[in-house]
């Protein structure tokens, strides 16, 4: 028999792909599905950013680019986290890598080991969680609460960080709850951080620009105590609507900058070259599209709870960020994940439940509002409907 190394026993994935998979093979069975489950923008690309990528291939950029990305691009990037947050970063600190997940994926396999601990929150992405039980490091979830406005605590974060820590994962806004955390919470955060100096942070901010009720993004490299440990996630997936573009950027200090940039060179080289120049058009063009599409998401967010408070058995948080509602459906009969799938083969709704993010997410389905406000509607009528016939 094949002897493969044990590591890859472990490792989890993303079971939204497989609700994907299940909701698309209902429609093909003709079924009539709304998919709420995909954690993606319905909205394409915007043109500017398309025909920059048709220029580049026009222009002749087939080739390899740096493993780092191309100048202009991280310069863009560095304009961007200044113009946005006054943070100060040098295009010599900026990696692109296709897609945020990538950040993520190279972080823990540069602090997961056996007998290392990563914190991270739960329910939370589950790659975090995955790529750490790969590494054989210990997985310590950070438990995200719903009293808190699923933001995440920083006493409670603190209070499980040991000597043996040494990488702490934190999301906000966050999937799956849409949580944002106050920026109190994140300066008590970094003050309890300042007494452990060699835990590194990874903060994802992918959906940093998906944030409402006039709420603003605390962006964790503004913080100069722990900037030269912090590696920052974020990339164009979501703010751009490029999610199959595969594009991401990320941050790192000091020596962790060389690990990324050779584990590039021992992967995929770089990303493809004429996404890149679709992202430095992203980020240089006009923002009017991203206004228009997070007003968009704004407007469903308020039909999406609205209508998620008048179920039988569910209440919802209002999330104040990302496009997920996460609401609690502990009155109901169900568990999440059997209501999660019945909601999918009886109602056509595709949905996920929480124990998908972590096991602080059981009594909890996410809902994602990336879809048009019609769909939205008519997928909380069947919802009503399902409930009402069967709890
Ligand atoms: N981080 C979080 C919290 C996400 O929800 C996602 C995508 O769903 C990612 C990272 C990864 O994004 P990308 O598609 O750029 O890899």
């Amino acid at each position: 028999a094949l002897r493969t190394v044990p590591n890859f026993d472990r490792i989890g994935e993303e079971n939204a792909f497989a609700v994907l998979a299940r909701a698309t093979a209902l429609m093909r069975q003709g079924k009539d599905v709304i998919n709420l489950g995909i954690g993606q923008p319905d909205f394409a690309t915007p043109a500017n950013i398309t025909e920059a990528a048709i220029k580049a291939i026009r222009d002749g950029h087939h080739g390899y680019t740096p493993a780092n990305g191309i100048l202009p691009l991280r310069e863009a990037v560095a304009a961007d986290l200044d113009r946005r947050f006054k943070v100060s970063v040098s295009p010599e600190e900026v990696m692109i890598v296709p897609g945020g997940k990538v950040t993520m994926f190279m972080a823990i396999l540069m602090f997961g080991e056996p007998g290392a601990e990563i914190l991270y929150p739960d329910p939370g992405f589950p790659i975090y969680r995955s790529m750490i039980e790969y590494t054989g490091a210990t997985p310590i979830p950070v438990p995200i609460r719903e009293e808190n406005g699923f933001a995440f605590s920083a006493d409670e974060l603190l209070s499980l960080i040991t000597p043996a820590t040494r990488l702490v994962i934190v999301n906000s806004p966050a999937n799956p709850t849409g949580g944002v955390t106050p920026k109190a919470e994140i300066d008590k955060l970094v003050k309890g951080l300042e007494k452990w100096p060699d835990v590194a942070i990874m903060s994802d901010e992918i959906y940093d620009q998906m944030i409402y009720d006039g709420e603003e993004h605390v962006c964790l490299l503004s913080y100069p105590s722990i900037r030269d440990r912090t590696i920052l996630l974020n990339g164009w997936s979501k703010t751009y609507a490029m999610t199959g573009w595969r594009l991401g950027y990320s941050i790192w200090p000091g020596k962790l900058y060389e690990y990324a940039r050779k584990l590039a060179v021992n992967s995929f080289s770089c990303v493809n070259a004429p996404s890149q120049f679709a992202a430095l058009e992203a980020l240089t063009g006009p923002q009017d599209e991203v206004k228009r599409m997070v007003a968009e998401f704004d407007s469903r967010r308020k039909l999406v709870v609205d209508g998620l408070n008048k179920l039988p058995g569910v209440s919802c948080i209002v999330p104040k960020g990302a496009f997920y509602a996460f609401p609690n459906i502990k009155e109901t009969k169900w568990k999440a994940k059997p209501l999660a799938s019945a909601l999918l083969e009886d109602a056509g709704v595709a949905t996920i439940g929480g124990p998908d993010f972590g096991v602080f997410g059981e009594g909890y389905i996410r809902l994602s509002y990336a879809n048009s406000a019609e769909n939205i509607l008519k997928a909380l009528d069947r919802m009503k409907n399902f409930l009402e016939r069967r709890n």
